[in-house]
């Protein structure tokens, strides 16, 4: 963390992590490193720092960032972490305490998915990646608040009420995954996974002040994970740090066999990219993400980390993805149309919630998807059933593949010249609550800067840049070519401002 930087992100940062210990005799606010050593060191027990934690999701329960705390479950983990750190034997990420995002499956635990309608599913399975950190001796603290079924940028769709920015509570964290990132941001956990279909963890952790990286499309195994789109959607970290996320990814990434999507690539060591040399690098800014809509102090903020680019020697080129203006249509086309097929398997019969007293078969998918499904899912449900139907199939959902292919190839064409690009995550800042909660199309347009990773399948980083004039955080993003996950987290430890 820089030492005079006066920023809010970096007061809260600090006031936070300080008190993950309460009477710790160390000053320094600690990262998961720090963390890690003081457990080595002997100044503390990873059992101590869970109970840290945990103290700090019930002094901080009105963010309401949590739907299920699982303290038994994470002291038993401690203990044994504690014996294993102790006899040498512990893994890559001990001392590491982890929140996960409800979408995803812990076997044992509640999986609702933020909808009403698998609020009492217990999952009989746990998903690889979060098994990948469980193995790796991450202790995992709680499973975290979410749009329903990941449909959302601000967390306002949860059924089970909106989660709370901790820079400003009357603000919201993003989303669709502002749980996992209130849970880093708000220094209840080191790091948390969230899932990427359209910057979900990109936009939240813009809005909050942390990094948050979607990986290459492939790169992690989604089996367990609930699927919304499943040509979109991506398991990825938040943390405090470039290099934590980095060692979440490298923890998570990697071949699995159940899940036909995942990727047969090697992962190549994450942490060794960090070192701050950009210099040679050369960096295309799309002229289209910098236009209308943006706002100034975003713009300017983006603008001082191109400049810390150029000064450190690395190349800027201006470039253009001339098909970018198609990007949000072609989005909420296909990803609608992916998500009313994958959620046709909640009807009442296999998972959750069931209406009661109804008559028929029929009516019992009726009634219960009406009473347990919220307004924002039914109105995907309905616009992707529609793209999907016979008469308008060709008119919306195969033109929009057509498309997705043309942004692909922009994506492509730009990189035979640049190494990675950098714009900014979101248009603006984090907005108030009920501010776009009733006006579906600007509340997909705060998703602007974000799809387009989603559909071209490549990985791309939110890092904090800088602050507003009202603290809020302002977040750049770094996207990079398939599976070079490696220069989006070297430009993006480059551009973090903590
Ligand atoms: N905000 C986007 C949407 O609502 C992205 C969601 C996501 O990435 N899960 O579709």
């Amino acid at each position: 963390m820089a030492e005079n930087s006066t920023s809010a992100a970096t007061t809260l940062g600090r006031t936070l992590s300080k008190a993950i210990i309460p009477g710790n005799p160390l000053t320094n606010p600690l990262t998961y490193d720090e963390t890690r050593q003081a457990i080595e060191s002997g100044t503390t027990t990873l059992e101590r720092v869970v109970e840290a934690h945990l103290k700090e999701i019930e002094t901080k329960k009105h963010l309401n960032a949590f739907l299920s705390v699982l303290p038994e479950r994470a002291l038993v983990h401690a203990r044994l972490i504690d014996s294993k750190l102790a006899n040498g034997n512990a893994g890559a990420l001990a001392g590491m305490v982890v929140a996960i995002k409800d979408v995803l499956n812990l076997k044992g635990a509640i999986t609702t998915c933020g909808s009403k309608i698998l609020r009492q599913y217990e999952s009989i399975y746990t998903a690889t990646a979060v098994q990948r950190l469980i193995d790796e001796d991450a202790v995992i603290v709680a499973k975290t608040n979410m749009d329903e079924f990941a449909m959302g940028s601000s967390t306002e769709n949860s059924a089970y009420g909106s989660v709370l920015n901790p820079v400003d509570e009357t603000r919201v964290p993003g989303g669709s995954s502002g749980g996992s990132c209130v849970a880093v941001a708000a220094g209840m956990a080191h790091a948390a996974l969230g899932t990427d279909t359209g910057g979900s963890i990109r936009q939240p952790a813009s809005f909050c002040g942390v990094v948050g990286l979607k990986p290459t499309y492939g790169r992690v195994s989604r089996y367990g994970m609930v699927a919304l789109s499943s040509s979109f959607d991506q398991i990825g970290p938040f943390a405090a740090t470039v290099a934590d996320a980095a060692r979440v990814l490298q923890v998570i990434a990697g071949h699995d066999e159940r899940d036909s999507t995942s990727a047969k690539m090697p992962a190549p060591d994450f942490l060794s990219f960090l070192e701050k040399d950009v210099k040679g690098l050369k960096i295309g800014l799309p002229r289209e993400a910098f236009g209308a809509g943006l706002d100034d102090e975003v713009h300017d903020a983006v603008n001082e980390s191109v400049d810390a680019l150029r000064s450190a020697g690395a190349e800027i080129v201006e470039i253009t993805l001339p098909h970018s203006r198609y990007n949000i249509s072609t989005y909420y086309i296909l990803m609608t149309a992916e998500a009313s097929s994958n959620l046709a398997r909640y009807d009442g019969a296999r998972y959750g919630y069931r209406s009661s007293g109804v008559r028929d078969l029929n009516e019992m998918y009726v009634k219960s998807r009406t009473e347990a499904l919220g307004a924002e899912t039914k109105r995907r449900i309905m616009l992707g059933t529609y793209v999907l139907s016979a008469g308008y199939y060709d008119a919306y959902y195969r033109k929009a593949q057509k498309v997705r292919r043309l942004i692909q190839e922009d994506f492509a064409n730009a990189f035979r010249t640049v190494d990675c690009i950098v714009m900014p995550t979101s248009p603006t800042t984090a907005f108030k609550f009920g501010e776009k909660i009733n006006d579906p199309l600007a509340m997909y347009l705060s998703d602007i800067y974000t799809v387009s990773a989603n559909l071209a399948g490549i990985p791309a980083i939110s890092v904090p840049c800088g602050v507003d004039g009202k603290g809020l955080p302002i977040g750049v993003q770094v996207l990079g070519q398939w599976f070079d996950e490696g220069t989006v987290l070297k430009v993006g430890d480059f551009l973090s401002v903590p």
